[in-house]
């Protein structure tokens, strides 16, 4: 072994090991602690704060689904233990997808949130063709859309994440972002989710839920609203909004998501057994959108008839109505605006199931797509913001020079190898 070959040993040796320190202090092993911010969770009672745009980086789920649609930026920084470069775009809340019930644990669907094979969503595809039972074996299997926030408390003057269920944050905050009529444009105006979250104060009401099959009580949300926010927040704050992607716990490799390998991980998780080699490269079925050609199991899913009411076991569960508000869950056929599909999202996901073709809210979903995807564009071209100043010596594969070494596979080939670990010492 040479003497580089050593020291890269070395190194990688100790990134793993603090890498593996730091799930273990976490108690929820598909996001990373998010040092030096706290997670929050849900008071009882009032909830009020600011949600911060954060910028976005090449680790991204937009920026992996569709590259073409940014600018990637030099700057490369570090958030939670990973480095990415920027993009020249920011986000809002970060949307991601989970699957809950693998063994004991939840892992990311890559299917869902980056368009990426899943072994979870293709053995949901396999056994859907067969025919399994949605309440007992589908359901549980299904993504389940997750948020995570950057927020900010003026009384505190403190920055926290925010990780939350589409149930309780987004899936309440849309319809508050419907607007008026424009009379010139004849059509019903909404605000972008980018102005209504970041310009405005969320707040919501903490209650206590329990429901059946629980083994006790969490805490749930009520009666949600945006206040238009009379103060400015800090700039600082902005300035040191963390690109939430990378609180995502998958492996990376060279800068960018090891997909393969995270495949590998959740497939032997979920099968307990490892993959075939041919299934680390799954055949690029589009399982949403397929039409399964035996017969037609897509009736067998009863969505309509308990739309929610089905996963006693989840954490926050998607299912109990809420008592004060209205009870979107009781009649949901009459709801144009409510997705039949388990934590489906009305417009966002138009065309991505099957059922799509034949629900009744077919029209107002379809709209509603178009005009998020009007949106996604607007807020593309409006926010553009300065890259940050330069650094002495730069780690010619992006990385952060002394930071990073060990990191990419070309570091002992590296003419500044000396440099950096000497960098790395000090
Ligand atoms: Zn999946």
């Amino acid at each position: 072994m040479s003497r580089r070959e050593e020291i890269l040993a070395k190194m990688r040796a100790k990134k793993d090991q603090k890498e593996s320190e730091k799930e273990k202090v976490n108690s929820k092993p598909y996001l990373l602690k998010a040092d030096p911010w706290e997670m929050y969770s849900v008071q009882m009672g009032t909830n009020r704060f600011n949600v911060i745009p954060f910028p976005m980086t090449t680790l991204h789920p937009s920026f992996i689904k569709d590259k073409d649609d940014f600018e990637v930026s030099k700057e490369r920084k570090k958030f939670f233990g990973k480095s990415a470069k920027f993009v020249d775009d920011y986000d809002i809340f970060l949307e991601f997808y989970t699957h809950p019930n693998i063994g004991d644990e939840t892992f990311i669907c890559t299917k869902k949130t980056f368009d990426m094979p899943c072994p979870v969503c293709e053995d949901f595809q396999e056994l859907r063709r067969t025919g399994a039972d949605w309440k007992t074996v589908l359901s549980k299997l299904k993504f389940k859309p997750r948020e995570l926030y950057f927020i900010w408390f003026k009384k505190e003057k403190k920055s926290m994440i925010f990780e939350s269920s589409n149930h309780y944050m987004m899936k309440e905050l849309n319809p508050l972002l419907k607007g008026g009529y424009d009379e010139d444009e004849d059509e019903e105006v909404t605000i972008s989710v980018y102005e209504g979250l970041s310009e405005n104060i969320v707040s919501f009401q903490g209650v206590k839920k329990s429901f059946e099959g629980s083994d006790g009580d969490h805490t749930g949300s009520i009666g949600h609203k945006l206040d238009s926010r009379k103060y400015d927040i800090p700039e600082d704050v902005y300035e040191e909004a963390p690109a939430l992607e990378m609180l995502l716990n998958m492996p990376i490799k060279d800068g960018k998501w090891d997909f393969e390998k995270y495949y590998r991980i959740v497939y032997k998780a979920h099968f307990e057994e490892e993959p075939e080699p041919e299934n680390e490269e799954p055949e690029n079925e589009e399982p949403e959108n397929e039409e399964p050609e035996n017969e037609g199991p897509e009736n067998e899913e009863p969505e309509n008839e308990e739309p929610e009411n089905e996963e006693p076991e989840n954490e926050e569960p998607e299912n109990e109505e809420p008592e004060n508000e209205e009870p979107e869950n009781e009649e949901p056929e009459n709801d144009p605006n409510e997705c039949f599909i388990e934590d489906g999202i009305f417009g966002k996901e138009f065309g991505d199931y099957d059922e799509c073709e034949e629900c009744p809210n077919k029209k107002g979903c379809e709209k509603e797509k178009k005009k998020i995807e009007k949106e996604a564009k607007k807020k593309k071209s409006g926010k553009k913001k300065k890259s940050g100043k330069k650094k002495e010596k730069e780690c010619p594969e992006g990385g952060f020079f002394g930071k990073d070494l060990g990191d990419f596979e070309n570091c002992d080939e590296c003419n500044l190898f000396d440099d950096c670990y000497k960098a790395s010492e000090e």
